[in-house]
């Protein structure tokens, strides 16, 4: 898409507010295009095939691992973009980076690494993401880092506390003064909602541990299907629903567009500051936002807290937490590099390593470092 065909209150790339280390603009693409090659072309990125979000990696092969789940909110937040006429390369480049800083094991990993790290600062993937762009890619002879754009970097920091937001400096400050990222960052921040509840429906269903009557009693689910089952008396039960998850998915879209649209429309931004300095201006109208919340509790009470997500659960934080403690306790059981990191901060440079490992490559360390035949 040309900058001309932009809204006005979109980020355009070449009004950015640059990089950290000044480059040469690039010839073929614009600055959030070259920021979202530089995404793909990341080892997080290609980490992420073997990272889960609810089911460990060798549970099977047809469950979303963060890979799948980041190109899904990428096509979701660009469709989005589109018909809002905002930054679609941008929009593009936060959702595939979104997830870069995730631990193994999805939000277990997340929460077993944080306990680890409490008395260090703590440990939270959104920053990780961040520090994983900033300073962890090593795949540039000028620059730590991936040295993207302060756009680009604003909208991978979705959340941040007081603390660390005044470390951070230009992308912290927003959280100081309580403003917005720009609507390309806040359409990806949803479409990331809407990707994850519709897989994971999807997802829990293949794994037989939702079962569809829990579903039922979810209006959002039920009215589609309602529909899905008028139209198609003879659909088999799997094919039902994914006609039904697709309708879902259209459905959120559409109000996310909508309702965005009447929003901005409302407070007018005059161009990506004004976006900035008005309240969120994404978001789903308040029928949806309540059906969605409804949609979301029935996956938490029926699907995370299944006897048997629990139990990969508490492996997983095991795992974690005990490859934690074995490097602390001996930092020379650290791979070089690692070590080399570790000289100047050990609890942190732990954290990057373990944070850093694949699901299956969690599980390895941990035999090799833990059992007796291993
Ligand atoms: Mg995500």
């Amino acid at each position: 898409m040309s900058n001309t065909a932009l809204a006005p209150f979109a980020a355009h790339a070449d009004r950015s507010r640059g990089r950290r280390y000044p480059e040469a603009d690039p010839v073929s693409r614009t600055q959030f295009q070259r920021d979202r090659d530089r995404i793909v072309h990341s080892t997080a990125f290609r980490r992420l095939e073997y990272k889960t979000q609810v089911f460990v990696n060798h549970e099977g092969d047809l469950f979303r691992t963060r890979l799948t789940h980041s190109l899904e909110v990428a096509q979701i937040a660009r469709a989005v973009a589109c018909n809002l006429r905002l930054n679609e390369d941008l929009t593009e480049a936060i959702a595939l980076a979104h997830d870069l800083g995730h631990t193994p094991f999805g939000h277990a990993g997340q929460d077993a690494l944080h306990e680890c790290m409490k008395p260090y600062g703590g440990f939270e993937h959104n920053l990780q993401s961040l520090r994983v762009v900033d300073a962890l890619e090593e795949r540039y002879a000028a620059f730590d880092g991936l040295n993207l754009t302060f756009e680009t970097r604003e909208g991978i920091l979705k959340h941040c506390s007081a603390k660390n937001a005044r470390e951070l400096g230009d992308v912290g400050q927003r959280f100081l003064d309580r403003r917005q990222p720009s609507l390309e960052a806040q359409i990806a921040n949803l479409a990331d909602e809407i990707a994850y509840n519709n897989h994971d429906i999807d997802d829990g269903l293949r794994s037989g541990l939702l079962q569809l009557r829990q579903l039922e009693r979810v209006p959002l689910f039920a009215r589609h299907s309602a529909v899905v089952r008028a139209e198609y008396p003879a659909l088999a039960e799997r094919r039902m629903v994914n006609e039904t998850v697709r309708r879902m998915i259209n459905t959120l879209v559409v109000d996310l567009t909508q309702e965005s649209g009447r929003r901005v429309a409302d407070a007018a931004p005059a161009d990506v500051d004004g976006v900035r300095s008005a309240a969120p201006l994404a978001a789903f109208s308040a029928a949806m936002r309540q059906e969605a919340d409804e949609l979301k509790s029935v996956l938490h009470d029926e699907l995370y807290r299944h006897y048997r997500v629990m139990r990969m659960s508490t492996k997983a934080r095991r795992i974690v937490s005990d490859l934690f403690a074995a490097f602390l306790g001996e930092p020379r059981l650290l791979p070089d590099d690692h070590q080399k990191r570790a000289a100047d901060d050990a609890p942190r440079a732990i954290a990057d390593y373990v944070a850093g490992m694949t699901d299956r490559y969690a599980i390895k360390e941990h035999k090799r470092l833990f059992a007796i035949d291993g």
